[in-house]
């Protein structure tokens, strides 16, 4: 039987073959710590610089400006409880984020406001476009922080990151952008973007997992989550080797075919999106008027449950994941969709479809294929079945 077509790349990507030879070659060769003085530890030292540079120039930032993490969760309670701490020096006190940050940034939020903090949520537009004006208005003096993702993780929908760095940065607040979706999906640099600190991980790049940084703008002096002396006192713990040096890897072969593989991905996506609607007729495509990433389509198809849609998918051979939270308890409705305007059924029907640097035509058209043979069906009034596009 045919391996599933994965369009879930915005959950995780496949580690490359680059990726995994040289993380199973970092295990064998520099595995000592690169702390230590003797030549071993100076190796690894060396080793982990190196990496530092190759990653530093995939993102646009400077070696120095790099602190690796476990991923962008721990990079993002980086940025923001290190904001916090600095704020309180400077009698600022106030976090802005948008309403549809990644759910970990948003529970982090939550439980801070519980605390007494105080925090704002920067609505969106019915496309999933950020409110300027609400956000003009939160932006004042008081602000410890701004925070917000360049791309939305279940509807691709980019953010005015030019725009908000100017609000923030007028008001005398730094900028923080999770750009966890954004690294290999768009050219997207952080010494063009303006902003002053970026969240990254490297599975989003078919990197290992449990790898990331905070990138942190030369001269801001960020406060440390992990006390220690690694990451020049600002990330303590012996440094993940293997990850540093994966997520080096996976930075490096990115970077080779960036240009081409955002092209195809936006070819593809018309494709899918494009036959998606010709076949099946009532879809619903979130941000279809907004700027989005090449590879991100969030799809309701009427409002059939997305556990249900997504399950016949997969029995049809395409696996993915719907836009909504899953939690032990159930499916809650996406908040994302929520904060568009959608109501709970509409927002808990919703589909995503990511594709990735590997996905081929032919993917796409299997995709289609089993979309019309598995949810075809369940629409109604059903529209004839139609073949997928042809190239
Ligand atoms: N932010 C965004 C926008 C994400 O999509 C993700 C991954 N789902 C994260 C943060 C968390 O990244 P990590 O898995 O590296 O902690």
């Amino acid at each position: 039987m045919n391996e599933p077509v994965y369009l879930d790349h915005n959950a995780t990507t496949q580690p490359g073959p680059e990726v995994l030879e040289e993380m199973l070659d970092s295990l064998r060769t520099v595995w000592a710590n690169p702390s230590s003085t003797h030549a071993p530890g100076q190796a690894a030292r060396r080793a982990l610089t190196d990496a530092r540079a190759r990653v530093a120039t995939f993102l646009g930032c400077q070696g120095a400006e790099l602190v690796f993490t476990s991923g962008a969760t721990e990079a993002n309670h980086m940025a923001v409880l290190g904001a916090l701490a600095l704020g309180r020096e400077r009698g600022r006190t106030r976090l802005v984020l948008s309403a549809v940050e990644h759910p970990g940034l948003l529970a982090l939020a939550a439980r801070l406001k519980a605390e007494g903090q105080p925090v704002d949520l920067i609505p969106v537009n019915a496309q999933g476009q950020l409110d300027l004006e609400a956000a003009r208005g939160l932006i004042r003096d008081d602000v410890a922080l701004v925070s917000v993702m360049g791309a939305n993780n279940e509807t691709g929908v980019l953010m005015p990151v030019a725009e908000l760095a100017a609000l923030a940065h007028a008001a005398g607040s730094p900028l923080h952008v999770d750009a966890t979706q954004l690294v290999g999906k768009t050219t997207a640099r952080f010494d063009a973007g303006g902003a002053d600190l970026w969240s990254v991980s490297a599975h989003k790049l078919h990197g290992p997992k449990g790898i990331g940084a905070l990138v942190v703008r030369k001269g801001l002096v960020w406060p440390a989550l992990f006390s220690g002396r690694q990451e020049r006192q600002r990330r303590g713990g012996t440094e993940n080797m293997p990850g540093i040096l994966g997520f080096a890897a996976a930075a490096e072969r990115a970077g080779l075919t960036l240009a081409d593989d955002l092209a195809r991905m936006r070819s593809l996506q018309a494709r899918l999106e494009g036959g998606l609607r010709a076949a099946l007729g009532d879809v619903h495509l979130y941000g279809a008027q907004a700027e989005r990433l090449p590879n991100t389509s969030c799809l309701r198809f009427g409002t059939l449950d997305a556990e249900q849609v997504l399950g016949r998918l997969e029995r049809s051979g395409v696996v993915a994941s719907s836009g909504a939270a899953c939690t032990a308890s159930g499916t809650q409705p996406s908040h994302v969709l929520l904060a568009m305007g959608e109501t709970p059924l509409q927002a808990k029907a919703s589909v995503r479809l990511s594709l990735g640097r590997e996905t081929r035509a032919d993917d796409i058209d299997r995709a289609i294929t089993a979309a019309v043979q598995a949810i075809g069906p369940l629409l109604e009034p059903a529209r004839p079945a139609a073949e997928p596009q042809a190239a």
